[in-house]
């Protein structure tokens, strides 16, 4: 099914979650261990992200600098369909332009057209580590209004291949990012939503945000979209703080501002585990503010762990 027409028929405010791949050698087992405490709240479906690769440099022995590119999360179309066919529930793996060519894109839309998994966020991804600002692959987007075009493009029978003859059309349901503070690199939030309202005119058909600690932040962004004609539905983003170390990484990375209490509260834990503990309960009184706004869904990022998911959701759900 497709998740636009899941949130824009909804009666109720839906619990959805996104999984990250784990790193390089773990087993299915561990992945369902992450998802499997989160089934009892009936997701309608599962966010599945994409990583890119890294460039890693290594000196050999007789003093050659080697370059070697490695993926250390791979796995997210398998990851996606195995819990589709799993769990019988709907998937949303990431689709991202960097690293990517137009061609890998393709081909990578189309092993998710076999696999029955018609539905995909896209978005453009970060910069590589290390380098000052996003690069896109010389074949590919620089932008996930570019990734957004293609799609819509296979969704009409148009592959890269102009000569293919009988192409069957794929019926993806794309969604994609947007940001309550506006995206970190946007000089102001009117460039911002330009550009947001300029990938979903592109097609896209619902738009997750990126996580936010003040409700009214959320609810000012959905006036700015509403104002600009962006009437597609809006997931807002969660993430309940884990680690006192967030603190500084969540601002200066991602342009996430975190409200003066939540940053006294946590400061004033004794380790992580209570930094746990105030996240739950934040995020908490959070979601459930969402939910008395009728909302279409709250997204948790869980970034592989599930246990603060589970409990903000008994609470919620
Ligand atoms: P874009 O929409 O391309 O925007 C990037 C920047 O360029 C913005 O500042 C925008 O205002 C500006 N811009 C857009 N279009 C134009 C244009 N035509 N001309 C000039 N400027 C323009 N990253 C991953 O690597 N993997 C994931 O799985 C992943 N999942 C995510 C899921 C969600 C819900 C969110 C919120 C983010 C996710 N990210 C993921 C992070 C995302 O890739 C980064 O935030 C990235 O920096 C921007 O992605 P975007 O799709 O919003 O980019």
């Amino acid at each position: 099914m497709k998740i636009s027409d899941i949130l824009n028929t909804t009666t109720k405010t839906l619990f959805s979650f996104e999984i990250l791949p784990p790193l390089k050698g773990a087993t299915l087992d561990e992945i369902y261990q992450t998802v499997e405490p989160l089934m009892e709240f009936n997701p309608p479906y599962i966010n599945v992200t994409y990583h890119r690769e890294e460039v890693l440099y290594n000196e050999l022995p007789n003093g050659v600098i080697e370059k070697r590119v490695v993926k250390k999360r791979p796995g997210t179309v398998g990851i996606a369909a195995a819990l589709k066919y799993h769990y019988k529930v709907n998937v949303v793996p990431h689709i991202i332009c960097g690293g990517f060519s137009k061609d890998e894109t393709e081909n990578a839309l189309i092993d998710l057209h076999f696999l029955g998994i018609n539905n995909v966020l896209a978005v453009r991804g970060d910069a590589e580590r290390g380098m000052k600002s996003f690069q896109a692959d010389p074949q590919g987007h620089g932008y996930a209004v570019d990734l957004v075009r293609q799609i819509v493009d296979l969704n009409n029978g148009k592959y890269l291949d102009e000569d293919l003859e009988n192409a069957t059309a794929t019926d993806f349901c794309i969604g994609v990012a947007g940001y309550p503070e506006k995206h970190s690199e946007s000089p102001n939030y009117e460039s911002d939503i330009r550009y947001l309202k300029q990938k979903v005119d592109a097609g896209a058909d619902y738009i997750v945000t990126q996580l936010f600690f003040d409700n009214q932040v959320f609810f000012d962004f959905v006036d700015r979209c509403r104002k600009a004609g962006i009437m597609v539905p809006i997931v807002a983003g969660i993430k309940p703080l884990s680690v006192k170390s967030l603190l500084q990484i969540l601002p200066k990375t991602f342009g996430v501002s975190i409200p003066d209490t939540l940053v006294k509260e946590v400061e004033a834990c004794k380790d992580n585990k209570a930094v746990r503990a105030v996240g739950i309960e934040w995020a908490t009184q959070q979601t459930l503010e969402l939910i008395k706004h009728d909302i279409p869904a709250v997204h948790f990022y869980t970034m592989g762990k599930s246990d603060n998911i589970k409990a903000i959701a008994k609470r919620c759900f």
